[in-house]
């Protein structure tokens, strides 16, 4: 398949030859046809497949067809992102398809001053990036106008609701004509998906490529059993394993991953991390010398989990396991892109055996286990008194991987020899946290 057979225009098509990118992806196949007909599109997709193009292209066709300028305050395009990375992203992207036309793209997003935007879009712009927050402050202060707005995109709508978002968007929507193409990608389809798809789209073709909340398959996933107190040394042999490469390590909180960032510096890294309480500036100057491989790992919140889309990231470490499950298919797909390889590595102590199940229940699969076993005596739902704090970290011999087995209370197994060696002293002592019924929260306040 190619992008002529598609109908894109080739003017576009060069753009993208430019950019290395001949063949379309299955999502940019199925997605491109159908938008360039001026159909609404719900697009399941993973991030790494190619999405922003199967929503940027035909867009950016149609605004090039049409050439009729945006009039002032206004756009003729809008892009809305949950992050403010992503949001870069997208911009870049979109910019980079269309160098050397005439259009205009503009980007709005929080952390940065008012006016350029303001001074921005008041000659109007084809196309607006913007996070969700920021767009209804230049709303209120009337320096946007969404009345003759012909194309919106929702993009990573699932982390939009996460994010707490909802009421801003349904506001948005109200702003926006009603006569006008929409799409809207999301990697997972909670329920109230169906909502938001019910207030902004019209008669959708539905595209998908990954069945929901299945990780892309080319990395390779796996997670240790190690205590809390040990992780920090564990991650620091796995690290120093691959020193040339660039790793992210998410964890949960801002102060945390501060924390953990220096403690990794003192060990001889070189790192920049990112997360809620760094300036935008820090975070763009953070993923600079990142993207430059200046700095070799990256440590960060959920903030980081989106948008990102750095092809060299050969490790994700999920240092400690996110409490959103989805937010973990977001956070290892920052490997494993254009083509690429990678390992996404998980190191779980006894208190996150609630989070490890909520993911593997949310991927509909098991992580393989490289070392270490899953920490007994955290029961499966409803909290009883549990067994020996942090369990028995016997393993499997070798570490081997198994899938789809129900592992507890196996007794005699050989512990394989480094994570059993970091399990096995639960510094700390910890007792299993109450693993209740699955929790769901909006990361922001913790990232
Ligand atoms: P996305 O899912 O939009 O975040 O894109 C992930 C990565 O895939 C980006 O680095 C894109 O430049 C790249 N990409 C997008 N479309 C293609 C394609 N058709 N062929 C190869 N790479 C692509």
């Amino acid at each position: 398949m190619q992008f002529e057979t598609l109908g894109l225009s080739p003017r576009l098509i060069n753009a993208l030859q430019e950019q290395g990118i001949t063949d379309p992806t299955p999502i940019q196949t199925q997605a491109i046809p159908h938008a360039l007909a001026g159909r609404d599109v719900m697009g399941l997709a993973q991030t790494g497949s190619g999405k922003t193009a199967a929503f940027g292209l035909p867009m950016l066709d149609a605004l090039m067809k049409n050439g009729r300028k945006a009039e002032p305050k206004s756009a003729r395009a809008l892009v809305l992102a949950p992050t403010r990375e992503l949001a870069r992203q997208i911009f870049d992207t979109l910019s980079a398809y269309s160098a050397g036309s005439h259009l205009k793209i503009g980007l709005i997003t929080g952390g940065v001053g008012f006016t350029p935007q303001i001074e921005r879009m008041a000659r109007g712009v084809a196309i607006l990036v913007a996070t969700p927050g920021r767009l209804i402050d230049l709303l209120d202060r009337r320096a946007v106008d969404l009345s003759k707005t012909e194309f919106l995109v929702l993009d990573e709508a699932d982390q939009m609701l996460d994010l707490g978002f909802i009421h801003s968007l349904r506001r948005i929507a109200t702003l926006l004509p009603k006569a006008r193409q929409t799409m809207l990608f999301s990697a997972t389809m909670p329920k109230q998906m169906e909502e938001i798809a019910g207030a902004f789209l019209t008669d959708p073709v539905r595209v998908q490529v990954n069945p929901p909340g299945k990780a892309v398959d080319r990395i390779e996933q796996s997670v240790h059993f190690v205590a809390k107190g040990a992780k920090m040394d564990f991650l620091v042999e796995l690290l120093d394993k691959h020193r040339d490469e660039l790793a992210i390590v998410f964890g949960r909180t801002k102060h945390g991953m501060e924390k953990l960032s220096k403690q990794l510096e003192a060990k001889g890294f070189a790192v920049a991390s990112i997360h809620g309480n760094k300036s935008q500036g820090q975070r763009d100057r953070a993923i600079a010398a990142f993207r430059a491989g200046e700095v070799r790992v990256l440590v960060a919140t959920d903030v980081a989990a989106r948008g990102l889309d750095i092809p060299e990231v050969r490790h994700v470490y999920n240092y400690e396991l996110p409490n959103v499950p989805e937010n973990y298919v977001h956070r290892i797909g920052r490997t494993a892109r254009a083509g690429m390889d990678g390992a996404a590595i998980a190191l779980c102590s006894p208190d996150e055996m609630g989070e490890l199940r909520d993911i593997e229940k949310a991927m509909k699969a098991k992580i393989p286990v490289a070392s270490g076993a899953p920490w007994e005596g955290v029961p499966e739902a409803k909290a009883k008194p549990a067994g020996r704090p942090g369990g028995r970290p016997g393993g499997r011999p070798g570490g081997q991987e198994h899938r789809g087995q129900d592992h507890r209370g196996q007794g005699g197994q050989r512990r394989p020899a480094q994570a059993a060696n970091a399990g096995a002293k639960p510094a700390g002592g910890q007792k299993p946290r109450r693993a209740g019924p699955p929790r769901r929260r909006a990361t922001a306040g913790a990232a």
